[in-house]
């Protein structure tokens, strides 16, 4: 038996590649992409390394091509999703044994597959599934995959490291145990990493993990698990269960080995799954940890004093890549009556030079929204701000579903602080715009900070030191990740740790140590070296003053 020390030193952030025409990855993304398109896959159920085919079938399509059916997906009954649960229960102990350089050696090992020969199909199910462009499919399912891989087993390292103090009389230890039962992972469609680092922090410590993907990127979810299983994850420890999230999510909250819920989606589905947890209270062996990152209502602020193209370009960019989907996308901002005109002209003109369409074409700029709930629900707000005498549309606005679910990127001017479209998340490319009197900064400065129920991205635009300075000081909790002179989105991981507060979520910042923390469930050992004959300690004598 080897009792070597092992400790992650350092991390790095995966190398964003360039795509330029005819080079390899271009060349291998593209044969990817005609592969998936022309086989028609079948998904089954995973438990236990097993799979299941149900027979109760939904389709994967294309939402940029939405007749294209890239093939179907097994929908988990009742009885799979206990056997899920007790799997993961049986398979814990023989994982969380093992030392913690053998798990991190498998996730290290799929990182490094997800920066080479995986990427393609990370990369190319992504397109195809989400209607991302081949540089959002590749900052996401490849390169951000691999950097919450490696940032995991970097800052799990870290964590095993730290030792209590020891004493001339004791020696004191931390046994880092994993969390007792089994934990839940509720991944949304958005983002192929987000999904992967929801089974993966807590599956790196040591935990067992049973695995909901979101019904509309089932297809490049099922690419992650099928990297971890050639990355040598083991059965059992992830068990990959795509269906009805009523029905999953009843069984599992009502279950007591729940132990921790790790959810990434919309307010209200966290809502009531904490409300369900809530209700269960007095079941459950452990109290579960509820990590949930949800929605947001991302700002810009502009002062006058900022660069103009700079804050249109980035406008641009925060509202409309990948289709204003990201959780972090620019969806409401602010602009100076003195800089309106400027901004608004080119604003305009630079959104309607935006290619949309399909996003096998590399000089797409946008593809489709994700699928028709989606279409039909931002589609709603942009009719609304149509009939209503308070908004202008000042671009875009069309929408058409006959060949994938397209929607042109928008922008509203609104006289309305409190305009629905200010207010409520969109999550399309939807950008509305309110613009205020420039004497009138400092008490927007003051609005700002509570006007909306979410708390997740926001930007500061300015040039002058004194401005920025005092918006970071005054905009405290109006975002988790605060941006000056740069757009709302585009974390990095590492970089810029990513999570919001407030109806954004419980800010416990993915790719960080205190996010391993979450899935760790410490024991403190202290062993005594001293051997006592007597109860009394000896500070306890005779009192000589009497
Ligand atoms: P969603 O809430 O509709 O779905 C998320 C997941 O929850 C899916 O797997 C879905 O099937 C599941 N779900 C739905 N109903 C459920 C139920 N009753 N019980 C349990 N699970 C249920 O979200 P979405 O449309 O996939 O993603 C978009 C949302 O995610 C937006 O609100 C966005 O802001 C948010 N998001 C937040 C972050 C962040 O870091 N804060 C990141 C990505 C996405």
């Amino acid at each position: 038996m080897n009792n070597g020390a092992f400790k992650m030193e350092t991390f790095h952030n995966e190398q964003v590649l360039s795509y330029l025409p005819g080079n390899d990855e271009s060349k291998n993304l593209k044969k990817e992409l005609e592969i998936m398109k022309n086989t028609k896959i079948e998904i089954p159920v995973i438990v236990g390394g097993k799979e299941y085919k149900t027979g109760k079938l939904k389709k994967c399509i294309i939402p940029h091509d939405k007749n294209h059916v890239l093939g179907y997906y097994h929908e988990a009954t009742e009885e799979l999703v206990e056997l899920a649960i007790k799997t993961a229960l049986e398979a814990k102990n023989k994982w969380e044994s093992i030392h913690s350089e053998q798990r991190i050696a498998i996730f290290k090992r799929a990182s490094y597959l997800a920066g080479s020969s995986w990427k393609a199909k990370l990369n190319a199910s992504t397109m195809l599934c989400q209607s991302k462009t081949f540089f959002q499919a590749e900052i996401d399912a490849s390169v951000e995959l691999s950097d919450f891989y490696n940032i995991n087993a970097y800052w799990l390292s870290q964590i095993y490291d730290h030792i209590p103090v020891q004493t001339i009389d004791s020696m004191n230890r931390i046994d880092y145990r994993p969390l007792e039962g089994f934990v839940y992972a509720v991944s949304p469609f958005n983002f192929t990493s987000i999904g992967a680092n929801l089974v993966g922090a807590p599956a790196i410590a040591g935990n067992t993990v049973v695995w909901k993907p979101a019904s509309s990127s089932v297809y490049s979810s099922y690419v992650v698990y099928k990297l971890l299983e050639e990355a040598g994850m083991p059965p059992g420890i992830i068990s990959f269960i795509p269906g009805n999230a009523n029905m999953i999510s009843n069984v599992i909250i009502n279950h007591k080995e729940l132990n921790a819920i790790n959810f990434t989606g919309s307010t209200k589905v966290f809502n009531n799954m904490w409300k369900e947890v809530g209700k269960n209270v007095d079941i459950y062996r452990n109290y579960p940890k509820l990590v949930g990152e949800t929605g947001g209502k991302n700002f810009v602020l502009a002062h006058n004093s900022t660069d103009i193209k700079h804050l249109v370009a980035n406008l641009i960019r925060g509202a409309f890549e990948y289709q204003g989907q990201k959780c972090s996308a620019t969806s409401r901002a602010y602009i100076p009556s003195s800089i309106w005109p400027e901004v608004k002209e080119l604003l305009v003109t630079d959104t309607k030079t935006i290619k949309m369409g399909d996003v096998e074409d590399f000089n797409t700029f946008m593809g489709a929204v994700i699928d028709k709930n989606a279409y039909d629900k931002i589609k709603s707000y942009i009719d609304y701000a149509k009939n209503s005498q308070d908004a202008e549309i000042i671009c875009g606005g069309g929408c058409d579903d006959s060949i994938g679910y397209f929607i042109e990127p928008t922008i509203i001017v609104t006289k309305d602080i409190k305009f629905k479209t200010m207010m409520e998340e969109i999550f399309g490319p939807v950008l509305s715009i309110y613009i205020y009197e420039d004497g009138d900064y400092n008490n927007l400065l003051e609005t700002l900070e509570n006007i909306s129920e979410y708390g997740l991205t926001g930007s500061i635009f300015a040039k002058d030191r004194y401005i920025i300075k005092e918006a970071e000081q005054k905009l405290v909790y109006s975002a988790g990740n605060f941006y000056i002179n740069d757009k709302t989105t585009g974390a990095v991981v590492g970089q810029s740790p990513f999570g919001g507060s407030r109806n954004s979520g419980t800010n416990d910042k993915v790719g960080t140590m205190g996010n391993m923390l979450k899935w760790l469930n410490p024991r403190s050992i202290k062993e005594s070296y001293n051997r006592i004959s007597s109860y009394l300690y000896g500070n306890f004598h005779e009192d000589v003053d009497k």
